[in-house]
């Protein structure tokens, strides 16, 4: 089979490996002695394409923000761009979190749960969450890396960024000769590791397929776990669906994009995004969606993407509040106005403070908990199901990026394939 072949193929090989992943998972949850062999090899193979996308990222953000933002040419180009692409982030965020809130207060998932009826049953994991938890003025000030090598080894991606924003800025103010020097230096590194990229892509299939069935072993049954708590994650999702295939659509439309067709191409992401519940390991494959399916330029691609899948987080910040208010309803709180809007101001700010990675902003929640002086406690039972939010909210994440990417690319007035 010819390469072009399979790589049209792959979204189809994706979705078979997520379907086969999940009935191996099953049969091998219900035969855990005699399967053990073949989750920890599945297990093996899910963490070997994990680890190899996620060794791309440093260096390809690096390289793409380096030479998108030394590329813009001058500082008021980056302006507008920046601009465009922080305002459209922190709308669509906002969006997502209103519509969380109207949705929450509607269904209202939490009355009549008691969640406080064993709460001995969530002392580790509250604890743990206390231990992790950061303020809101930790989370502003950890953009700011005092050491760029620790950014690396800690894969820092918001440090990574602020670096590589003001390296490629200060580029620009340097003499042609050297500045050239540099352009061609991270923008040869960049074409490397897009290269690497499409490599890994045709792995997806195999990688996904090891994701899924050691994590449908893992699981076992958690039917129910998903019954008490079915009001709540009916909530979720249907906020998130809302998000996904009527809210940003219509924004695309209205800016002339295609949405469909936009979401098509992006279809081998979403299914990353979807089954490696990270933002950051889709990364290298949203990048490459963006600029040879949808056609929208590497300038904007490689600044917006790397941006995104750091800072913008659609479905993070509506699981962010709708989970914190099912948790207030569910311990018989009743919020006040005020404590609403702390409630939607901070799940903006926790969503950006997540990091692309799974169950990040389930532990953010902390944050938001504490801003409205609700106890940490029940929080267990939500951390029994988060996996299911977290696969879609990370989906809806990338979507998010996609999108704005491409009306960001429309306004800048670029022909698009979408
Ligand atoms: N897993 C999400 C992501 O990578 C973050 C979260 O936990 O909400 O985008």
């Amino acid at each position: 089979m010819k390469v072009s072949k399979i790589t049209r193929l792959l979204p189809f090989l994706m979705l078979a490996a997520l379907l086969l992943g999940g009935i191996l998972g099953k049969v091998a949850a219900s035969y855990p002695e005699e399967l053990s062999g073949f989750v920890a090899v599945s297990g093996w193979v899910g963490a070997a394409f994990l680890n190899i996308l996620k060794m791309v990222i440093g260096p390809l953000i690096l390289s793409s923000i380096i030479t998108g933002v030394a590329g813009m040419g001058s500082a008021s180009n980056l302006g507008r761009i920046g601009g465009k692409t922080i305002g459209l982030f922190l709308g669509t965020t906002v969006v997502a979190i209103v519509l969380g809130l109207f949705l929450v207060n509607i269904i209202k998932p939490g009355i009549g749960v008691n969640l406080l009826a064993d709460p001995s049953a969530n002392e580790v994991v509250v604890e743990n969450l206390v231990a992790e938890q950061q303020n809101v003025g930790e989370i502003l000030m950890d953009a700011i890396p005092s050491n760029i090598t620790k950014a690396f080894v800690e894969d820092n991606m918001l440090q990574i960024i602020v670096f590589a924003i003001l390296f490629g800025l200060f580029t620009t103010k340097i003499g042609h000769e050297q500045s050239k020097k540099i352009l061609d230096f991270f923008s040869a590194v960049f074409h490397v590791m897009m290269k690497l990229t499409s490599a890994i892509i045709k792995l997806t299939p195999i990688g996904i397929l090891g994701i899924t069935v050691e994590q449908v072993a893992r699981q076992g049954d958690v039917g129910a776990l998903v019954s008490s708590l079915l009001l709540f994650l009916v909530t979720v999702f249907a906020g998130i669906l809302i998000h996904f295939f009527v809210i940003i659509p219509l924004l695309l439309k209205s800016f002339g994009v295609k949405p469909y067709r936009h979401m098509k191409n992006m279809s081998l992401p979403l299914l990353t995004a979807f089954s490696t519940a990270s933002s950051s390991a889709t990364l290298p494959l949203s990048m490459d969606a963006v600029e040879n399916k949808s056609g929208i330029s590497n300038k904007i691609t490689s600044f917006v993407l790397p941006l995104g899948a750091t800072i913008n987080m659609n479905g993070t910040a509506l699981f962010e509040c709708v989970s914190v208010i099912f948790l207030a309803q569910a311990y018989g709180v009743e919020l006040t106005m005020l404590q609403q809007i702390i409630v939607v101001l901070t799940s903006l700010l926790a969503a950006v403070g997540a990091a692309g990675i799974p169950m990040a902003g389930f532990v953010m929640m902390t944050v938001i908990l504490s801003a409205v002086g609700l106890p940490l406690d029940g929080i267990g039972l939500i951390m029994s199901v988060n996996f299911l939010p977290d696969m879609a909210r990370t989906a809806t994440n990338v979507w998010g990026d996609c999108a704005v990417a491409a009306i960001v690319a429309k306004t800048e007035g670029e022909k698009l394939n979408v």
